[in-house]
Parts: C-alpha cells; structure tokens; sequence
C-alpha cells in the first residue's frame, strides 16, 4: 500500500522514519529480523553470520537506534497493539521480531511501551516496561504456568455486582478479590442496579467493608452513586470486572462517553477483512483517569493459587491460622477446624466461609 493512503500518513513521527537512508532502512530490517532489541540498537548490536562473519549494526543506525517514543498501550491485537503516545497520537505498532519471539501474553492493555519508526513505514513496538499491577488469567496451557496477563498497571478494579437481574453472586466477588489481591490491585465493589430493589430490601455487603474494600451502592440507570465512582477513579487506571448483565457496559458508556465511539471504530477494522482480536481497550475518564474493559476478564479463574494459599485472601480465615488440630487444615471437614466452627458460631460470616470453600473447589475442578 502506498504510504500516503495511510491514516497516519501525515504523521511527523514517522516521516522522521521515512527520512531513514534507504541502506538503513535494510539494515535495519534485518536487525529486527534477527530479533535485537531496542536496548540492542542503543549500545551496539553485534553478532556473527551463518559465514561466521561479525556484523556491527548500530552505528549505521542512529535515527533507529534512538531512545525511541513512549507511549501506552490500549489495545492488544494478534499482529499489532495500538499505542497512544506521550503526545497524544495514535499508532498501531507490529512486535518487532524479538517481542513475538516470545508469549503473546508479553504485551497487555495498560503496558508502558516503546515504539520506534519501522524500517520504511509504520511502527514497531520494541519495549515494555516493568508492571507495576498485573490482572491475569492462566493461560491455554495449565501446564506450563504462564498467565496471561490481560490488562497491566491498573490501580484499581472495579468489580460490578448487581443487587439483583442477576442475582447477587459473593462467589464471583471474592473471585475477582482474589484476581485483584495477586495482582496488586485494590479492589473497589460497585453494586448496582438498587433502583431495583423493594424498599427496605438490601445486599448486605458489610463483609466486604470489614475487609477494608471500598463499596459503593448505585444504579446506572438512576444515576446513584456514580459521583463517588468517579472521584474514585479520577486520575487513576481502573478495569470493570464483573458477571454478564450486571451493568458494564452501561457503567462503560456513563464513566467514558467516548466508548461509544471507540467501538464503532473497531468494527469498522474488522469489516475490512482484518482477523483482529481485541482483547481489552483503554478509555479515558474524568479527571485524567483511564478505564479497561477486558472482554475477558470473566476467565479469569484460579488455577495456579494452590489450595492452601487461598485462605491468604480471606483475612477472617488466615488469623485462625496455626489454631486448627492439623497444621495443613484446608477448613473442609478436617476434625478440629477452628475455621468451620468459627463459621458455624457466625464468628466468621458463614457466607464468606461458604465462598472460600467453593473458591477451593474451583481449584480442584480447573
Ligand atoms: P454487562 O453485561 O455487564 O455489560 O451489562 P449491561 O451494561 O449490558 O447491562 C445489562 C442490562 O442491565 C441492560 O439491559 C441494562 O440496561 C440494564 N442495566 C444496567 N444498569 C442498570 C441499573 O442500574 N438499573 C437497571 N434497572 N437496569 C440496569
Ligand atoms: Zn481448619
């Protein structure tokens, strides 16, 4: 395709790698090839040919070599992510060699990335940083113990309930408590969905706040609760998780109008015929905040907790521990559990005991 019926075509940061020589732009390509790094490029690539001859590539390659442009990532595509940069462009940038080398899982929604002009047009994505939070879910294989990490650097998840239509789940909450937990994540509950309740009725949720997790009630469609929501969240990366029907979209469309938008956008992508997954988006918010919305996010299953660190996420459990008869109690039906019995005497909300031993089920059956 000609590079000027490119959308980004008119963008000055890639003219700059038009710019390039063309015995550069070669050189290059076969650098990428090779599957050397941006760091590579910086101090100095050198490596020997099938002939055993040495190759020095990074002095022919100043423009390339350079520190490159930061940006974010807000989509995960199977051949591209789409990077916004610190300047506010958009780009869809190709791995480059020695990122698709590894795990697709290497590049999530919410990664600090570094992307460098391509040799003769578009982008590549050359780097990702360190990840400050990570929400994942294992990958195809259980074996192998790789996760897949679905969305990085996020503050906060926002885990959506509904108080009804669908009903309250606490086992998926505590799930995504756990998610959250692992990740470094701090979890916040939205319930909504009130207005639907019969006055008088409510979810009680004091668990959680004994926990020390925010909660905020609310519906979408009233409007409740979506003040505190936001203040919550300005200037911060969050992701919604939570059950189908409980209200994401909804609460999507209301905290980041333009996500409307944004999925035309991406339909209109597919029409042209391009295979493109899109695992998860980024959404700005009020107040300098972003929002994720991971598709996916409802795999998000536990397989690689062992059943014996499950009670680490269960505050109310973990005190107990070193108090039941065997020092490997899992709280099930061992004699001498102080667990069940402080479930049975309400000194732990038998609910939540009821979600611990289902989480640890769930281990069993994955
Ligand atoms: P998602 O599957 O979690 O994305 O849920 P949706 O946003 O698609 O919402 C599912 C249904 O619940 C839709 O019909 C919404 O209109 C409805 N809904 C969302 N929020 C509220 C709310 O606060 N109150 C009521 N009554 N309905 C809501
Ligand atoms: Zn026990």
């Amino acid at each position: 395709m000609p590079e000027d019926e490119k959308p980004e075509g008119g963008d000055p940061l890639r003219s700059a790698g038009r710019r390039l020589s063309r015995s550069r732009r070669v050189d290059a390509e076969m650098l990428w090839r090779e599957g050397f790094s941006s760091e590579d490029l910086q101090t100095g690539a050198r490596w020997r040919d099938k002939g055993g001859r040495a190759k020095v590539a990074v002095e022919k390659l100043p423009d390339v070599a350079g520190e490159g442009i930061a940006g974010i990532v807000i989509s995960v595509n199977r051949r591209t992510a789409t990077v916004e940069l610190c300047d506010g462009n958009v780009v869809e940038a190709s791995y480059s060699p020695r990122l698709r080398l590894t795990r697709e899982s290497l590049v999530a929604t919410g990664d600090a990335a570094t992307v460098h002009p391509a040799p003769g047009s578009g982008w590549l994505l050359t780097g990702i940083g360190p990840r400050r939070t990570r929400l994942s879910r294992p990958g195809p294989d259980a074996r192998d113990h790789l996760d897949i990490v679905v969305a990085a650097n996020l503050d906060v998840l926002v885990i959506v309930a509904a108080a009804t239509h669908p009903h309250f789940h606490p086992r998926f909450v505590d799930r995504f408590l756990i998610a959250a937990e692992l990740g470094g994540i701090e979890p916040l509950l939205y319930l909504n969905k009130c207005d639907l309740l019969e006055p008088g009725e409510e979810i009680d949720l004091s668990a959680y706040r004994d926990l020390g997790v925010s909660v905020v009630c609310g519906s979408v469609k009233r409007g409740d609760g979506l003040e505190e929501l936001r203040q919550r969240l300005s200037g911060r990366i969050a992701a919604l998780a939570g059950h189908s029907g409980v209200g994401k979209t909804s609460l999507l469309n209301v905290l980041a109008p333009e996500a409307c938008e944004d999925v035309g956008a991406v339909r209109e992508k597919d029409g042209r015929g391009r295979h493109t997954t899109i695992r998860a988006r980024l959404y700005r918010t009020a107040g300098g905040g972003r929002l994720i919305d991971t598709p996916g996010i409802r795999e998000l299953a536990m397989h690689r907790l062992e059943p014996n660190q499950v009670q680490l996420y269960f505050p109310e459990i973990e005190r107990l521990f070193g108090t039941c008869r065997f020092n490997d109690c899992r709280h099930q039906t061992e004699p001498g559990c102080t667990v069940r019995a402080a479930a049975e005497s309400g000194e732990i909300r038998p609910e939540r005991y009821a979600s611990y031993l289902r989480i640890l089920e769930g281990l069993r059956e994955g």
